[in-house]
């Protein structure tokens, strides 16, 4: 969990549902748990706290995937 925040960056806590990032690991669906971070001081970019479906211990950064 990464609480703190820097300038240029807003982080919001928000599950997403429609999240289809997956497990870098073993390639199963992540799942996005809470932290969303938004750079204002450039181009467009999301990326989500993801977790593993599966216990396979992963968790890290994924790009924002969702379906629209
Ligand atoms: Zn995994």
């Amino acid at each position: 969990m990464n609480a703190h925040s820097s300038p240029g960056i807003i982080v919001r806590s928000n599950e997403i549902l429609n999240f289809f990032g997956k497990c870098p690991a073993c390639g199963y669906p992540a799942r996005a748990s809470d932290a969303r971070s938004v750079r204002t001081d450039g181009p467009l970019r999301a990326t989500v706290s993801a977790t593993c479906d599966l216990p396979c211990g992963w968790s890290g950064q994924l790009p924002l995937t969702i379906m629209t």
